[in-house]
Order: C-alpha cells, then sequence, then structure tokens
C-alpha cells in the first residue's frame, strides 16, 4: 500500500525519538509544555466530556491521552509504528482508554465519514507533503457543525529565528532539521484551506514561549506558533 500524503523521512524523525515521547526533559518538552494549554483551548470551545473525537498524527499520545482523560472518546492515528507502540503502552499503564490506529486521515475518512464530533490535528500539518489533503480529510471525518482544531507554526523571518534556528540551534528544544522553513504555514494559507473544505474558521491564538521563564501562553500573537479552530458548515 502506498500513502501518497505521507513523507517518510518525517516519520522516521518521530520513530527514532519515540521511546522517549513521554520524558518531559527530552525533545519532546515542548510537547509536555504546551499539552495543558492546548487542552484548555480546545475543552473551552467543545467540552470535551462525553464527545467522540479522533486526533490526526496523535504521536506517542500526550494530547489524545488527555482528552481521554477530560472525559472524550479518543481515536488516536497516526503513520509512525514506534510513537503508536508508545502511545498504546502507556495509555495501558495509566488505565486511560484510546484507540490508536496506523492510519491517516485521508484513509480513516473513508472508513468513518462524518464519525466524529471534534477532530484535533496539532503539530502535524507541518510535516505532510499536501497539508490541504489532511485540512479536507479532517473536513469529512466530522460532523455537519462539529468543530476542528489544528495547531501548527507560521512562516516569516520570525518564526524562522524563534521556531528554527532559536528551538533546534540555540536553545536545543529540538533535534536539528525538525522543521524545514518551506513546510511551515502561514495562518492565512491555514484558513484558505479550511474555507476550501468547508470549514469556517472561528479563532486563532498565539503560543508565545518566554526563553527566560521557559513558560508558554496563548496571546494574540500568532507570529510564531499558533492554534486555529473551526467548525463545519452545516450544509457543505
Ligand atoms: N499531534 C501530536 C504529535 C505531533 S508530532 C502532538 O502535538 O502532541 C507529528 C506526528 O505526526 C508524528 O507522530 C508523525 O509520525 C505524525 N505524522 C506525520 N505525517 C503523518 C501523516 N501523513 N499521517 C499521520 N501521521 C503523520
Amino acid at each position: 500500500m502506498t500513502h501518497d500524503n505521507v513523507d517518510a523521512g518525517e516519520i522516521a524523525k518521530f520513530e527514532a525519538l519515540a521511546e522517549r515521547w513521554w520524558d518531559p526533559s527530552s525533545e519532546f518538552r515542548p510537547l509536555h509544555d504546551i499539552n495543558p494549554l492546548r487542552l484548555g483551548y480546545i475543552d473551552e470551545r467543545v467540552s470535551l466530556a462525553g464527545k467522540q473525537v479522533v486526533d490526526i498524527g496523535c504521536g506517542g499520545g500526550l494530547l489524545s491521552e488527555g482528552m481521554a482523560r477530560m472525559g472524550a472518546t479518543v481515536t488516536g492515528i497516526d503513520m509512525g509504528e514506534a510513537p503508536l507502540a508508545v502511545a498504546r503502552l502507556h495509555a495501558e499503564k495509566s488505565g486511560v482508554q484510546v484507540e490508536y490506529l496506523h492510519s491517516t486521515a485521508e484513509h480513516l475518512a473513508d472508513q468513518r465519514p462524518a464519525g466524529y464530533d471534534v477532530v484535533t490535528c496539532l503539530e502535524m500539518l507541518e510535516h505532510v507533503p499536501d497539508p490541504g489533503a489532511v485540512i479536507a480529510a479532517c473536513a469529512r471525518l466530522v460532523k455537519p457543525g462539529g468543530q476542528v482544531f489544528f495547531s501548527t507554526i507560521n512562516r516569516n523571518p520570525k518564526a524562522f529565528l524563534f521556531a528554527i534556528v532559536g528551538a533546534e540551534y540555540v536553545l536545543r528544544l529540538l533535534p536539528r532539521g525538525t522543521h524545514e522553513y518551506a513546510k511551515l504555514i502561514k495562518p492565512s494559507e491555514l484558513a484558505g484551506w479550511c474555507r476550501d473544505a468547508g470549514l469556517q474558521v472561528t479563532d486563532t491564538t498565539g503560543m508565545i514561549y518566554n526563553p527566560v521563564t521557559q513558560v508558554y501562553r496563548l496571546n494574540r500573537d500568532v507570529s510564531v506558533n499558533y492554534l486555529m479552530a473551526s467548525i463545519r458548515n452545516e450544509n457543505p
């Protein structure tokens, strides 16, 4: 089976690091640090308890497991086998129920169209060849009126300085080569793909890292990291 919209090199990067996914002092520290912020952002908008949620590009399961703990019924999908194995093991050890599947968004959307109340796709779009196709699949996965959440990194000189030079070379929070400048995504581009997919953007919020206090905060400044909330039109 070939997957047109999967970059094998990108998947390999995450496979190589997967065993450290739940170590908050590892390469995944930034994801640990932003997890409470993004869980709060999503829960505020959809009330996760009792919702059917699919998490696209779930990796080791930080967000999937977090949402399940908040009472959602969660499916997590990823194209990396090692991250999924780590995610399954961690959920089992923690006594949290999550369905983890080896799948692309496009494939799951064929199998379970309009199968979910909420779709999350965080820190993943900048690792795929065709982000617009993933966004269209997210729109097919969610029920009409349901919400879809994205997060990624903006593309501009400041984002290059902070997210690549700062995070990978100066602070060494992430391994070199984690993010490729050309694959970063402007909010206007993300919003355009959402519109094309029948998703209406309801909010865009920045996530700002302060290297001195080492704390992330939600902010209006979307120049580097940002979250985008959208809702599927009732009549696509
Ligand atoms: N969303 C998680 C993990 C982000 S890391 C979080 O924010 O905590 C990006 C993940 O996307 C990796 O686990 C990688 O394997 C996965 N990924 C990359 N391309 C993918 C694709 N085309 N389909 C599914 N998963 C993909």
